[in-house]
This record gives structure tokens, C-alpha cells and sequence, in this order.
């Protein structure tokens, strides 16, 4: 017998953070379902519903690689690496940028606060 529950939630996939209901089927989100008492809940885009996949696409990647063939070298290949090692290589590389050319060639950018889950950092 599946144990299925209904747990009220937020979507966290862009700013609007509408209120929702995660379906939880023995311990695995299968759904996202509308929370119409949420002032925000009472519908859902496909971006929302679609957390599921999002979560267990088997393309999804859930620890950094490290490029290993030059751009424009034709075929792209790819290398894990632990979290510790991608921080450290990422930190000396803008380091050397902001060192070497300038703080000012350093820059973080994002399309769209509805289009990433990093909204909460947006200033
Ligand atoms: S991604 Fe869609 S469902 Fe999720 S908060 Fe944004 S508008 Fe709402």
C-alpha cells in the first residue's frame, strides 16, 4: 500500500513562490498540485508542476564537472570533481581575473528573477 501525502508548500522555482501541495508517494515527491487556500495557490504553471522531473531527471547533474577538452576542440568532455575542489579552482581562478585585470571584471548576471531558484540572493 503507497503512503501518499499531501504536504503544503511553496514553489521555489521562481520569486512568486506560490503556495502549493507537494505530493509525496513513499517518501519520493510525484507531484505539485495547487493550494487554492494560498493566496497565490490557485494555479500553477507547468514550470511548478514539472518539479518532479526536475528532481529525478537522470540527466540532472547533482555534483560538479570540470571541463577537459579546450573550447572549440570539436566533442566536449566532461570530468567529476568533488564540491571542495570545484569551490577552490572557481575562488583562484576569480581571484586571478580580479588580480590580474581588475575587481571590476568580475560580475554575477541572471536572466530573470522568474526564470532561476536563486531569487532570494537577487539584491
Ligand atoms: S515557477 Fe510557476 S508555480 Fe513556481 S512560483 Fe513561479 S509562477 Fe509559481
Amino acid at each position: 500500500m503507497t503512503d501518499t501525502k499531501r504536504i503544503p508548500a511553496f514553489c521555489a522555482q521562481c520569486r512568486s513562490r506560490c503556495g502549493c501541495t507537494a505530493v509525496v508517494e513513499d517518501g519520493r515527491l510525484t507531484g505539485i498540485e495547487p493550494l487554492p487556500d494560498h493566496p497565490t495557490g490557485a494555479k500553477l504553471c507547468p514550470k511548478g508542476r514539472a518539479a518532479p522531473e526536475q528532481v529525478y531527471h537522470a540527466d540532472r547533474l547533482t555534483h560538479p564537472m570540470r571541463r577537459t577538452t579546450p573550447k572549440g576542440a570539436g566533442r566536449t568532455e566532461w570530468e567529476r570533481i568533488s564540491w571542495d575542489t570545484a569551490l577552490d579552482e572557481i575562488a583562484r581562478r576569480m581571484g586571478e581575473i580580479s588580480r590580474d585585470h581588475g575587481a571590476e571584471q568580475v560580475a554575477f548576471g541572471v536572466t530573470t528573477p522568474s526564470g532561476t531558484h536563486i531569487s532570494d540572493g537577487i539584491a
